[in-house]
Formats: C-alpha cells, structure tokens, sequence
C-alpha cells in the first residue's frame, strides 16, 4: 500500500523564486545585494518585473516569468508543484491592496501544501538565507498526491 507522504530532498542548489510587490522591490535589490554571495550559488526564479530589476541591478542571472498581476505568481505556484521551484522569498507589500490578491494566497497556499520554505518579509528571509541548511540536504515529507487520487477515485 502506498504510503500518505513522500519525502523529497531539497538539494543544496536550492531553485529560489523571488518576488515583491512594487512597494517592497527596493527592499528585495538591496536584500540581494547583500546576499550577492549566497544566491549565485542557487538557481533563481522571478516573477516577471522583479526578476528583470534584480538581474539590471544587481548581476544575478533570474529567469523570468510573466508579471505577478499577469499571472506569474501562479506560474511559480505550478512550478512549486511541478518539483522545479523549492524555495520562495516573496516580499508581499501588507499595506496596498493588490489586483492579484487570490494569485498571491494561491501561492502561499500551495507552498505549505508541498512544505516549501517561504519568506514573507525580510527578517524571516535572513534567518533562511543564513540557515546551513542551504548549503546541504533537506530531506521532507510531502503528501502523497498518487495515493490521494487513487482514493478519492474509488471512494467519491
Ligand atoms: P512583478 O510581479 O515582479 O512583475 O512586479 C510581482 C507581483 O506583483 O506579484
């Protein structure tokens, strides 16, 4: 019998989506500038506008996608599912409200389900950027989804 969870590793060449709001992108350059040196070890993601900034301004190599109010925030989100994004730091902007407010929660939410780490704000993202964990294995469990299917398709 298939088990309920399966544990996937996170390599130590971590695959880091990088967002923010257009409020926060002054704050997310200057948080890669300071993590220069950390973050050209891993492969970096973006949404469209941010991933251009950061590359303009900073040097890193960010593979864009489209722009978050365009839906890249859920092209990252399937990215996260397809097993190709494994970690997010995404400064999300608590005080303007946004057009895509459902695609922002639809990210967060299916970044708890596959348990990948997200920062939200920038204390949290120093705390994971310094971890040793990023430069090593980290082994999780993730729902087993195949097991899932199989059941509600014989149970619904
Ligand atoms: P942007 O999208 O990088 O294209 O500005 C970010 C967002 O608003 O989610």
């Amino acid at each position: 019998m298939a088990k309920e969870y399966i544990t996937f590793t996170i390599g130590p060449k971590k695959d880091i989506a990088l967002i923010a709001h257009d409020n926060e992108k002054p704050k997310l350059i200057a948080w890669c500038r300071e993590h220069y040196a950390e973050l050209k070890h891993h492969n970096l993601y973006g949404t469209g506008t941010t991933a251009r900034m950061i590359t303009d301004q900073t040097g890193l190599t960010v593979k864009g996608y489209n722009s978050g109010p365009l839906g890249g925030d859920q092209q990252i989100g399937a990215k996260i599912v397809e097993g190709v994004i494994d970690f997010v730091v995404f400064f999300s902007d608590p005080l303007t409200a946004q057009p895509h407010d459902p695609d922002v929660k639809a990210l967060m939410r299916i970044a708890q389900v596959y348990d990948i780490p997200m920062a939200v704000n920038k204390a949290t993202a120093d705390f994971l950027i310094t971890s040793e964990l990023m430069n090593s294995d980290y082994q999780h469990d993730v729902i087993n989804f195949r097991r899932q299917v199989e059941e509600r398709a014989e149970t619904l």
